[in-house]
C-alpha cells in the first residue's frame, strides 16, 4: 500500500501528497503521506479504542491477545478461506496479503483451507508463526513494495527473504515443487502443493 508516516525534521518544507503534520515534544515531526488518500486522521477526546471505526476491530497480532485461542473461538463453522480469515481487520488487524502468504506457508497451512476446519494445535502455530513473520519484517524494516520506506524513509529488506508471495513457478524452498499462484478473494495467493495442506 502507498502512503507512510515519517518521522522528519519540523521544518522540512512538505511535498505535494503530504496531508498532515504532528509536532512532538523532542521537536520533531510525524508526517503523513498519502498520494492515493486511502487514510485518515481523526479527533477523538475519548478512549480511541472506543471509537466507531476501531471498537469492532480484532487485536493487534503482536498482542497476548492475539493467539490461537482467539482464532479458533472465530473460526468455529466457519467455511471461509483461512487466508481472507486472517485479513480480515475484525478478526486481527493488520495482517497484509504478503505476510498472510509468508505465514501460511511457514505454517504449513494451504490458504484456500475453510478456517472452521483447522485443528487447534495448527491454529496455536499459525497465530505464533504470524508473530515471527511480523517481528522479522520489522527487524528488516518492512518489505520494499514500490514506495514503501520505514519510519526514516529507507525501503525495507524483508521482500529478500520472501518464501512464496511474487514466487510462482519458483521452487518452493523446503521441498522445491514450484510455487503456485490463485486468486482469493482478488488477492495474489502464493503457496507450495506439497507443503501446505
Ligand atoms: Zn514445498
Amino acid at each position: 500500500m502507498s502512503g507512510n508516516l515519517r518521522i522528519i525534521r519540523a521544518d522540512t518544507p512538505p511535498g505535494k501528497h503530504d496531508h498532515l503534520d504532528l509536532i512532538l515534544a523532542d521537536g520533531n515531526c510525524l508526517r503523513l503521506q498519502d498520494p492515493r488518500r486511502f487514510g485518515a486522521a481523526l479527533w477523538t477526546q475519548g478512549n480511541p479504542d472506543n471509537h466507531p471505526l476501531l471498537q469492532t476491530l480484532g487485536p493487534e497480532p503482536l498482542s497476548d491477545a492475539f493467539n490461537g485461542a482467539h482464532l479458533h473461538r472465530l473460526a468455529q463453522g466457519r467455511r471461509v478461506a483461512i487466508k481472507t480469515f486472517i485479513m480480515n481487520n475484525h478478526h486481527v488487524v493488520g495482517i497484509g496479503n504478503i505476510y498472510a502468504n509468508e505465514a501460511l506457508f511457514h505454517s504449513g497451512i494451504r490458504p484456500t483451507r475453510a478456517a472452521g476446519r483447522i485443528s487447534r494445535k495448527r491454529l496455536d502455530q499459525l497465530a505464533s508463526t504470524i508473530k515471527t513473520v511480523l517481528q522479522t519484517a520489522i527487524q528488516q524494516g518492512g518489505t520494499t513494495l514500490r514506495d514503501f520506506v520505514d519510519s526514516d524513509g529507507k525501503p525495507g529488506y524483508f521482500s529478500q527473504q520472501l518464501a512464496v508471495y511474487g514466487r510462482s513457478g519458483e521452487p518452493c524452498p523446503n521441498c522445491n515443487t514450484p510455487v503456485q499462484r490463485l486468486t482469493s478473494s482478488q488477492r495474489g495467493t502464493f503457496f507450495c502443493p506439497r507443503c501446505q495442506r
